[in-house]
């Protein structure tokens, strides 16, 4: 299997390089060059434990890996999840059930994905001998669940920059109480976009990228699309087989890593009733899907801190099939949006997707609302999925986070406050962070010196 750039100016590469790459050279976004026919397997595969069946799914993309390595991998990225069904499916009543994606160490759906990147970098590691620096900037989830991912593994260093006191409390510990040697979370004096900035810049001094094999965990890695289709396949196979095909997917959606990766099932013979895009009060897709214009906004910081975003680093991936695969055209499009921050569709329907925004006021309503009705807490982020939700429509709505992770949220609204043992632990943890200036150079200068001690 060969993965090719949504922009069409890289070589096909095979899965490996795609995943240690991340980014192609052209700027775009890998994508699978051919899609297996998985309906001859879902007989087969519908009793299978949930690592057996990422088993199975990965044996069709990760074909240049040695099949004992790919299956050690898996099996210890979710080892370490606390729930024996690992992705268990909620019933609220006779349409509606949750899929709990926050069973992992940090509580949040990405730890599906970074345990398991995390394995694939230390295999890669040891095939090619070279170290790995991993750098990035994070306003909360992806920064804990990348830490955790990558904590204690050899050959890799991870740096990660937040912005210094705008991150939950909670997030903070997540990042700094790990006591892994390898681990650097840097708290600098700014906000997340002055963090991300330091970022690229580093990124963009290809001497010193080269010199310190330094990668990225962004949400652009086609491991981690991949490793969530399988809680998609997953959910699908334990629902019953009349309703399976009409069932909708709920997805609390920023960067569109998530639901893309359950659409993309699609492609493989997979039928969904639909997907449902739920933005909160940052909504440039549902836009994009009510007007057909994709239209920068300014950030507004919201109750669902993960979901603020202004550029759906993903939608790229969507486009190139929305555009029949014309990475021309894919090219055109991103240019215009980079050049002029907006770009008019003359319609953008993709059969099967629907959206929905929720504002900071109606969050907390729909918490109180989906207790009282279903006895059932939800986190900010999952919130947004029941906005407009039909009653009647069969529909699977994804849990993205713990509700434990947010808890001023519920005292805000007078409800008592959610906990986990898992975050309760690391209250007596002592943090260990480091403070850095907002500047390319005292964060280069920091790198290198650490790198060194080895
Ligand atoms: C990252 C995140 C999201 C958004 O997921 P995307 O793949 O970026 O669309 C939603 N909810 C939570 C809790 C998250 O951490």
């Amino acid at each position: 299997m060969r993965y090719l750039s949504t922009r069409g100016g890289s070589e096909p590469v095979k899965f490996c390089e795609a995943v240690s790459q991340g980014l192609a050279p052209d700027g775009g976004l890998y994508l699978p060059e051919t899609f297996p026919d998985l309906r001859t397997h879902l007989q087969e595969w519908s009793g299978l434990s949930y690592p057996d069946l990422c088993h199975a799914f990965f044996q069709k993309f990760a074909t240049d890996l040695e099949d004992a390595e790919l299956k050690d991998a898996i099996y210890s990225a979710y080892s370490g999840f606390s729930h024996s069904e690992t992705a268990p499916l909620v019933r609220l009543n006779e349409h509606w059930q949750v899929l709990e994606l926050f069973h992992g160490p940090t509580l949040a759906f990405k730890d599906f994905a970074l345990q398991l990147l995390g394995n694939l970098y230390e295999l890669q590691i040891k095939r090619t001998g070279k170290p790995l620096c991993i750098l990035g900037a994070t306003s909360g989830d992806t920064g804990a669940a990348a830490i955790s991912g990558l904590l204690g593994k050899s050959g890799v260093k991870v740096f990660i920059l937040y912005p210094n006191g705008k991150v939950s409390p909670l997030q903070e510990r997540q990042m700094t109480c790990t006591g892994a040697e390898n681990i650097y979370p840097i708290a600098i004096e700014g906000t997340f976009d002055d963090a991300q900035r330091t970022v690229k810049e580093l990124f963009g001094d290809i001497t010193f990228r080269e010199s310190i094999g330094l990668s990225a965990v962004n949400s652009i890695n086609l491991a981690r699309i991949l490793a969530q289709s399988v809680y998609y396949l997953y959910a699908w196979l334990r629902l019953s087989s009349d309703v399976r095909e009409h069932t909708t997917f709920v997805v609390p959606t920023g960067n569109f890593g998530n639901v893309f990766a359950g659409w993309l099932l699609t492609k493989m013979g997979i039928q969904f009733g639909g997907f449902r895009v739920a933005t909160n009060q940052n909504d440039i897709l549902h836009r994009l899907f009510g007007s057909g214009e994709y239209q920068l906004g300014e950030v507004s910081p919201s109750l669902a801190p993960s979901m603020d975003i202004q550029v759906a680093s993903n939608f790229e991936r969507l486009l190139f099939y929305f555009l029949d695969g014309n990475a021309d055209q894919v090219r055109e499009v991103m240019t215009t949006f980079r050049d002029t921050g907006r770009y008019e569709f003359e319609k953008f329907s993709i059969p099967k997707f629907s959206s929905s925004s929720t504002n900071d006021i109606e969050i907390p309503q729909i918490i109180g609302g989906v207790w009282k009705d279903h006895n059932y807490l939800v986190d900010p982020h999952t919130a947004c999925a029941f906005q407009d939700l039909p009653c009647d429509m069969p529909s699977v709505i994804l849990a993205t986070a713990h509700p434990a992770k947010f808890p001023q949220v519920f005292e805000d609204a007078g409800m008592s406050r959610p906990t986990s043992p898992v975050l309760e632990e690391l209250l007596d943890r002592a943090p260990n962070k480091f403070h850095l200036d907002v500047d390319a150079l005292s964060v280069r200068s920091f790198i290198e010196k650490k790198l060194k001690r080895t």
